[in-house]
């Protein structure tokens, strides 16, 4: 019998050995120094992927799947290159590898992808995994195939079916794809320091909000939000951007435009109104949850003259704030609206939404 929860707030070991809550906005990996991470709505991502493939008139999913694999073969590798490459030594062992595959197919379950299991696997050629509730089988699908194709250390080819129930996905080594050798440089973002105090448990001191705020299924690699009852799921920082930068170099610069008009108007048909009536403290309640799901610190929130300013530290997604900022905006104070927004460049960002 492992235990599996903390005795006194009832949180899964396992969120307080993948990562940490800072005090600044923003929740990192244990797994790989640096890596970072974001908790977002199942259905927000999916509304953005879906959204984009609809106003360009093409099914993305290749796009999303090559993003998706250059940041699971950047993360695998930094993982395979801890202790100076002993890590690797370890896990590309005959013997290690189904371990390995284990514990993928364990730390996506608590991501909240969806109830994985390990099919079949032949060592450097061949995996075959199954998912009862997936989320997003293109991300899914190139997470993996980048982790493989770091694992084995050869160019590998994905393909999946099935329906939004069950999917099948196969992975099948590939020695004639071609790859450039152009690696995904982490963005290493500029951490400002924070204030923001969280009242922790006095047992494994993690935040008390995240066991009131999620509910975590772990057998079905579900985690929800308790109060919307939305599914939520829990991913790199990096590979979301791997995923947008590889959009914008395939279909242009609207791409970013995009994604700030989809988040905005999930944003505005997926808000709950908070209960106080003074609309500079709404905002503040609106975008308190930014801290706990890892998206950035908050730290000046302004309303004057229909105007709205705020200021936020280490964004995790310019075009992504951006939109929730707008989409807050137009469920409080109605349309027209428009937001313009400062470059993250030291650690911060400013959002401006105002009267067009
Ligand atoms: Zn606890």
């Amino acid at each position: 019998m492992v235990l599996e929860r903390c005795g006194r707030c009832g949180l899964p070991i396992y969120v307080r050995l993948a990562a940490v809550w800072n005090d600044d906005g923003t929740v990192t990996g244990r797994f790989v120094h640096n890596t970072r991470v974001v908790q977002a709505y199942c259905d927000e991502l999916d509304f953005i992927f879906e959204g984009i493939s609809e106003r360009i008139g093409l099914d993305i999913s290749r796009i999303v799947v090559e993003g998706e694999r250059k940041a699971g073969l950047a993360f695998t590798n930094a993982l395979m290159e801890k202790g100076r490459g002993a890590a690797g030594l370890i896990a590309r062992n005959p013997l290690a590898m189904r371990g390995v595959f284990l514990f993928v197919v364990r730390a996506s379950k608590n991501a909240g992808f969806g109830d994985l299991r390990l099919a079949q696997v032949k060592r450097n050629r061949f995996l075959k995994i199954e998912i009862t509730d997936p989320f997003n089988p293109a991300v899914l699908a190139g997470n993996i195939l980048g982790s493989v194709e770091a694992y084995s250390r050869r160019p590998a080819r994905v393909s999946w079916e099935g329906d939004d129930r069950y999917v099948v996905i196969t992975i099948t080594d590939d020695p004639d794809q071609v790859r450039s050798d152009e690696r995904l440089k982490p963005r290493l973002p500029v951490a400002l320091p924070g204030d923001y105090s969280v009242e922790r448990c006095h047992r494994c001191h993690m935040p008390l909000e995240l066991s009131r705020r999620y509910a975590f299924d772990l057998d079905r690699g579900i985690a929800t939000e308790v109060c919307t009852n939305r599914r939520i799921v829990t991913v790199m920082i990096d590979s979301l951007n791997a995923v947008f930068k590889e959009l914008t170099e395939e279909l242009g610069d609207e791409v970013g435009r995009m994604i700030v008009d989809l988040e905005s108007g999930y944003v505005r048909d997926n808000t709950t109104m908070p209960a106080v009536l003074e609309e500079s403290r709404a905002f503040e309640e609106l975008l308190s949850d930014m801290r706990i799901k890892g998206m950035g610190n908050p730290t000046e929130i302004s309303l004057a003259e229909d105007e709205l300013l705020v200021r936020i530290e280490n964004p995790f997604s310019e075009e992504m704030l951006a939109g929730r900022v707008l989409g807050f905006y137009k469920a409080l104070l109605g349309e027209p609206a428009e937001v313009k927004w400062t470059p993250d460049e030291e650690g911060f960002m400013f959002v401006k939404v105002s009267r067009p």
